[in-house]
C-alpha cells in the first residue's frame, strides 16, 4: 500500500510499502481519512529519536487518526462496517500486570502507532482491536475525530488534577498539548484558565477559545497576574504543558497553598525542581504519560459541543502532499496549532 515512510532521519517518502495484516476475531480494518501531524512525528523525522525510541528501520508515521470501519472480525459487536470512528493509538497487552490495574498506558509492551518498530497510519487501511476504536457522534467531523488523540492527553491531566468547580488554572504553553488542555480544564468546571507563551499569535488564539486569559511571559509576569487575580492567594491548578525548562521549574510560584501540579510537557533535560518552595505550598504533584479511559468522555464532550477544537485545526493537506505537510510542519508560522492530512476527500 501508498503510505508515508521515514527511512530514516531528515528522508521522508510517500512510496509503497508491504504491511501484511490478517483481522483478528476482536479487530476492525478502518480505511483511513485524516491524521493529524504531532510534535513527536515531526521529533522522528527531525532527529532520527526520542529517548530510547530510535527509528532503525523505515517506518510509517502518523498516529491522530481517524476513518471509516470497513470490515469487522467475527466477534466484534460494535463499531459496525460503515461506523466512522477514532483510534486509540497505543495497543496494551490485556493481561499485562498495568493492564489488570487499570494503568494500560503504563504497559511497559504497549505498542503505540508510529513509535520505532510499530508503523504508524498514513496509509490507506489499518487493522486494530474494536476495544481501542471509537464510533464518532454524528455531529463529530473525520477532521474533529483525529484531534481526539492529543485531547485525550488534556483529559487525562484535567482527570489527574481532580477539578472542582471554580478552579483557577494556569496553563504553561500554548502549545496543541497546551490548547488542548486548557479546553478539558474549562470542561473540567474550572471558572478560567491563564495561559501563558512567549508567542502572541498563540495567545491571541487561545484567548480567542473561552474564559481564557493569555499571559505572554515575554512582557509580563505569571505570578504577578495571579495574585493579582487571587488577592495573592494563588491559582488551584498548574499544568505545564510546555515542556520549557526554566518554565517547568517556576510551576509552584503562582501555586496557591495544598494546590496541585501536573506536568503534561516533556522538557529535554532535568528540571530544577525547588522542594523547599514546594513544601511550602504542600502540592500535589502529578505525571501523565499519554492516557488511558479518557476517549469516550472526550467525544461525548465534541458531541455534546462542549469542547470545540476546531479552530485548532489550522492547517489541511492532502495525501500526496504528505512531505510537504511535515516540511510545513518543521517549521510550523506561530499563528498554527494543527497541520492535519486528508487521505480521503
Ligand atoms: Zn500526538
Amino acid at each position: 500500500m501508498q503510505a508515508l515512510v521515514l527511512e530514516a532521519k531528515d528522508r521522508l517518502a510517500l512510496r509503497e510499502i508491504a504491511i501484511p495484516e490478517t483481522i483478528g476475531s476482536h479487530d476492525v480494518r478502518i480505511a483511513i481519512h485524516t491524521v493529524g501531524i504531532c510534535g513527536s512525528d515531526v521529533h522522528y523525522y527531525t532527529h532520527g529519536a526520542i529517548g530510547p525510541f530510535v527509528v532503525r528501520a523505515p517506518m510509517v508515521l502518523g498516529h491522530e487518526a481517524s476513518g471509516t470501519v470497513v470490515e469487522a472480525g467475527a466477534e466484534v459487536e460494535h463499531p459496525a462496517v460503515g461506523d466512522r470512528v477514532c483510534m486509540e493509538p497505543g495497543i496494551p497487552d490485556p493481561n499485562s500486570r498495568a493492564a489488570r490495574l487499570g494503568l494500560y498506558n503504563l504497559d511497559p509492551a504497549v505498542r503505540f502507532w508510529a513509535t520505532p518498530p510499530v508503523h504508524g497510519v498514513l496509509r490507506p487501511t489499518v487493522v486494530h482491536p474494536a476495544a481501542f476504536t471509537f464510533k464518532l457522534p454524528d455531529s463529530v467531523s473525520f477532521a474533529e475525530g483525529a484531534m481526539v488523540e492529543p485531547l485525550a492527553v488534556g483529559m487525562h491531566a484535567a482527570t489527574k488534577a481532580r477539578l472542582q468547580p471554580g478552579d483557577l488554572a494556569v496553563v504553561m504553553g500554548a502549545g496543541p498539548i497546551g490548547m488542548v488542555t486548557a479546553l478539558a480544564a474549562l470542561a473540567g468546571g474550572c471558572s478560567q484558565v491563564v495561559i501563558t507563551d512567549v508567542q502572541q499569535p498563540k495567545l491571541d488564539l487561545a484567548a480567542s477559545l473561552g474564559p481564557i486569559r493569555p499571559v505572554n511571559v515575554a512582557q509580563e509576569n505569571l505570578v504577578d497576574v495571579i495574585h493579582a487575580m487571587t488577592g495573592g492567594w494563588g491559582a488551584d491548578v498548574v499544568f505545564e504543558c510546555s515542556g520549557n525548562e526554566r518554565a517547568a521549574a517556576g510551576v509552584f510560584g503562582p501555586l496557591r497553598p495544598g494546590g496541585t501540579v501536573v506536568f503534561v510537557g516533556m522538557p529535554m533535560h532535568p528540571i530544577a525542581y525547588d522542594v523547599a518552595t514546594a513544601a511550602t505550598k504542600e502540592p500535589r504533584v502529578e505525571h501523565v504519560f499519554r492516557y488511558a479511559h479518557v476517549y469516550p468522555r472526550a467525544l461525548a464532550l465534541m458531541g455534546s459541543g462542549k469542547i470545540d477544537v476546531k479552530p485548532l485545526i489550522t492547517n489541511t493537506f492532502g495525501f500526496d502532499e504528505s512531505v510537504a505537510a511535515f516540511d510545513f510542519a518543521v517549521q510550523m508560522p506561530p499563528s498554527s496549532v494543527k497541520a492535519q492530512i486528508v487521505l480521503e476527500a
